[in-house]
Order: structure tokens, then C-alpha cells, then sequence
């Protein structure tokens, strides 16, 4: 658990609530430790000036002289503690241990920067144009990592299904709507606040659901950016699908995979839980080459000479089996299981009951789930509150 390895961006602050410390992004700013070494060097950071403090506030270093004993006890193990990673640009990371198996001890949770932080990221030019629904009309509205209590909540039912810093969503989605349906208007770059284009259109897909296709290129700074958005109010209920991938017509499916839905792939004991990845707009294949891609991303720099022989083998030998997928030697099962039913895999029929290789299960989420896009409509703000003095 400790031996975890943790890049904390610039950008990221660590909280431990048990021991009501904090790590601002100022401290140990982009390191790559472990969890060990970040609370050794906090300790260390804070002994440092015990000496000079012993003098001049001996009240303090007495307080601090018995945080450090906790401290020094949550960085050995003996004392159970939450580690808190919160990075508002979403560049921070904390190794699963059990990968590519869930980790049952991590919890991460995406919320939407508020204009405060946006600002403080310098993704806004000027920071008087924060405005939320600008925002939302130039298409900007990101996800980010995060673990605080009730950070979701009902932000559920606007959430994007998907969103990029490309032009591939409209690619992939225009073929749903007619020319004729694409709206333009003007509106303002997310990224250098000039004057820019926004393409929109409101599609059905047949047998999925409404849906807000937007698109904006800026040709001040380049910025591309496109977002899918659920038409409509949140889906009573949740949905899994099933698609057994036995041919190149499987592959070829389109695959709206929201950020609220976790993958699964049987075959190789594979399960990515809600969050993974994002939301994105692709089809079967892209999807196991993105889960590949994203694998070595984020294990690359666990590749160097540091990790033990083993462990490498495992994950070469993890990314030969997924690789192998694609080239359909044995069929293999793709579960897509949504909580907020906002995915989608195209049927290869017409009608949808003549795709036999395709299922459809709806049902009633769990209270878990319900908790985890903030709809079981309970009132959080004492927890949050006693979260906040702790
Ligand atoms: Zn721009």
C-alpha cells in the first residue's frame, strides 16, 4: 500500500483528513515518489525548523512534535490513514498495485473545475469571461480527478458523455443527423478567448437516446474541441451491454463509451471502472487499441530498469493479450455496463432484435451507484461541512 508510486503534479495538493494535514501544490511539486517517501519528506520538511522553533514558539514545536509521531506513524504502516490526491488538471497519479484488476482501496472521482480553478490553471484568458454558461456553449467544461465527499453530486444530469481535443466526436456522430440539421454560430475559444466558431446538432440515435453533438475549432490558436451531450433527463435506470466480437463487423461497431461507464473484457479478467479513460466516441477496435494505449501511458514510466523482471513480463505479456483481440484468433466478450445508461455500441442489423451478438440488459442501479453520481437526493452538506473542519 505505501510502496505505491504517486506523481504529484504542480498543480496537485495532498490531504491526509485523519491528521487535518495538508500538502499544498507549492510542496514536493512534481514528484514522482511513493507514498512512503511523500509523507518521509513532509516529516522531514516539518523537523527541520523544530530546533529554531523550540526557541522562539515552544507551545508549537511541542504541537508539532506530536503530529510528527502520527505523521511518522501513518508513513510506516502502523497507523491507517486516507491519502488524498485532489489535482485540478488531472495530471497526478497514483499506481494501482493490482493492475490491470480494479483497486479495491482507491477511490477516483472526476468533478468539473470551477471557474476559480480554470483561472488559476490559466486555461482562461481572462478570467472575468469564466461565466458558466459560456463555458458550456464554448464547449470547455473538463474532468478531473478528485476524492472529496459529494464532489459529483448533481452535476450528473448535465455532464458531457464525452468530450475531446479533437474534432472526432462530430466525425464519428455525423453520419447520425443530415447536413442540414448542423447549426454554426459564433462563439468564444476556450483556450485564447478570440472570436470562434461553434457547430452544433441534435441527433437520435436509433436505439440509444437523444443527444447534443457540439464541435468548435479556433483559428486564432488551433484549439479543436468536441463534446457529446445526453438529450433529455438522466435514464431511470442502468444498462449493460454485451457484445460478443467474433468478426471484423464487430470491430467496426460504433462505441460511445460515457465516462460513467466501467469496461470489462472477461477474457483477459480486464475490468476498467467508470471514470477510466474518459468519454469517448469510438468503435470496438478503438477502444481495445485506446485501453492499450492509455495502459502504457500510464505504466510507461513503471517499464524502467526499476521494476523487477516479473512484473514486466506480466505487463508485456497483458499487452500482447489485448493486442491480440484485434486480430479475432478466439471470439471475446466486451461489457459495457453504464450507470446512467449514457453508452452506446451501434447494432450491425437494421433491427437491433436481428443482432444476435448484441444484448441489451436494463436495470435498476444500485444504491452504490446511485451514491456515486450524487442521485440517491441526500442532503451531504454536514458530512461535507464536518469533511471541511476536520
Ligand atoms: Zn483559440
Amino acid at each position: 500500500m505505501l510502496n505505491r508510486q504517486v506523481v504529484k503534479s504542480e498543480s496537485a495538493t495532498i490531504k491526509i483528513p485523519e491528521l487535518d494535514f495538508e500538502i499544498p501544490p507549492e510542496a514536493q511539486r512534481g514528484s514522482l515518489s511513493t507514498i512512503e517517501g511523500i509523507l518521509t519528506r513532509a516529516a522531514e520538511a516539518l523537523e527541520a525548523l523544530q530546533e529554531e522553533r523550540r526557541k522562539a514558539d515552544p507551545k508549537t514545536a511541542e504541537a508539532i512534535d506530536e503530529f510528527l509521531v502520527k505523521l511518522r506513524a501513518c508513513a510506516s504502516g502502523e497507523s491507517p490513514f486516507t491519502f488524498v490526491l485532489d489535482d485540478p488538471a488531472g495530471n497526478s497519479f497514483i499506481e494501482n498495485p493490482y493492475a490491470p484488476s480494479p483497486d479495491p482501496a482507491l477511490l477516483l472521482k472526476f468533478y468539473e473545475r470551477t471557474p476559480e480553478q480554470q483561472a488559476a490553471l490559466g486555461y482562461l484568458a481572462d478570467s472575468s469571461q469564466s461565466g458558466e454558461p459560456q463555458q458550456e456553449a464554448a464547449g470547455t467544461v473538463n474532468h478531473t480527478d478528485e476524492e472529496l465527499h459529494g464532489a459529483v453530486g448533481a452535476k450528473a444530469g448535465r455532464r458531457a458523455i464525452a468530450q475531446a481535443n479533437t474534432s472526432e466526436i462530430v466525425e464519428a456522430l455525423c453520419r447520425y443527423t443530415s447536413p442540414e440539421e448542423v447549426m454554426t454560430f459564433p462563439s468564444t475559444c476556450g483556450t485564447c478567448a478570440a472570436r470562434c466558431e461553434t457547430r452544433m446538432f441534435v441527433t437520435n440515435i436509433p436505439y440509444f437516446k437523444e443527444v447534443i453533438v457540439m464541435a468548435s475549432t479556433c483559428d486564432a490558436c488551433g484549439y479543436r474541441n468536441s463534446e457529446l451531450k445526453p438529450g433529455g433527463s438522466i435514464s431511470e435506470k442502468a444498462k449493460r451491454i454485451t457484445v460478443h466480437v467474433k468478426n471484423i463487423n464487430d470491430l467496426n461497431r460504433d462505441v460511445i463509451k460515457s465516462d460513467s461507464a466501467s469496461v470489462k473484457i472477461p477474457e483477459l479478467d480486464l475490468e476498467l471502472a467508470s471514470g477510466t479513460l474518459g468519454g469517448i466516441v469510438t468503435t470496438v477496435e478503438g477502444l481495445v487499441t485506446k485501453i492499450s494505449e492509455s495502459l502504457e501511458r500510464v505504466h510507461g514510466f513503471t517499464f524502467g530498469d526499476s521494476l523487477d523482471e516479473s512484473r514486466k513480463g506480466k505487463w508485456q505479456d497483458f499487452r500482447t493479450r489485448l493486442n491480440k483481440l484485434l486480430s479475432l484468433e478466439e471470439p471475446w466478450t466486451l461489457i459495457i455496463d453504464d450507470a446512467l445508461a449514457n453508452s452506446f455500441v451501434a447494432p450491425v442489423t437494421d433491427n437491433i432484435q436481428d443482432d444476435s451478438q448484441l444484448t441489451l440488459e436494463e436495470y435498476e442501479r444500485t444504491w452504490e451507484q446511485n451514491e456515486e453520481f450524487g442521485l440517491n437526493d441526500m442532503d451531504t452538506s454536514s458530512a461535507d461541512a464536518a469533511y471541511n473542519t476536520n
